[in-house]
């Protein structure tokens, strides 16, 4: 019998403030389904998806979703700490939730240092007359601090498999 050696498997956590859009990312991602009613995550939810990355390697990626309810933020840091990914995500129609990002960004290096991958992500990017928030701006803050960017938009299905695919280039190295 042919041995099956285990999928590597990476731990990617979902920050950012509520109603930003974390679920409906990975809602787009894991089934292409898009939901318009707000439903709070409560707590934290767990998906995982196998994927074929770049060269037919298939890898297994972990999400951690968590929610932005107060009374569930203390469950948040252990949940970076084992991960080797951060997406941390702003809405750009929402100035507040993309100044915010600062506090996330000290929640992961708090728990990781610099050992963990960031990804900022500019989500509702379909929004064009809400938006708070230039595409400029978002590149500037993952600049600055060595990140990877990306806008997306869950409801417009914008570059979501892209950045997944960022996401798996930088775990693999192969940046
Ligand atoms: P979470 O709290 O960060 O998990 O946010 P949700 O994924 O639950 O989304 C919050 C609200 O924003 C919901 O009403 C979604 O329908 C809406 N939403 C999420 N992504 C997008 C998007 O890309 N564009 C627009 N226009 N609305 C979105
Ligand atoms: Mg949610």
């Amino acid at each position: 019998m042919a041995v099956v050696s285990p999928l590597p498997k990476f731990k990617v956590v979902f920050v950012g403030d509520k109603s930003v859009g974390k679920t409906n990312i990975i809602y787009r991602f894991m089934y292409d389904k898009f939901d318009t009613t707000y439903q709070p995550t409560i707590g934290i939810d767990f998906w995982s998806r196998t994927i074929l990355s770049v060269e037919d390697t298939q890898i297994r990626l972990q999400l951690w979703d968590t929610a932005g309810h107060e009374r569930f933020r203390c469950l948040i840091p252990s949940y970076i700490r084992d991960s080797s990914t951060a997406v941390i995500v702003y809405d750009v129609a929402n100035r507040q939730s993309f100044l915010n990002t600062t506090k996330w960004i000290e929640e992961v290096r708090k728990e990781r240092g610099s050992d963990v991958i960031i990804v900022l992500v500019g989500n509702k990017s379909d929004l064009v007359d809400k938006r708070e928030v230039a595409v400029e701006e978002g590149d500037a803050k993952a600049l600055e601090f060595g990140f990877i960017f990306i806008e997306t938009s869950a409801k417009a299905r914008f570059n979501i498999k892209p950045l997944f695919r960022k996401i798996v280039t930088a775990l693999l190295g192969m940046e």
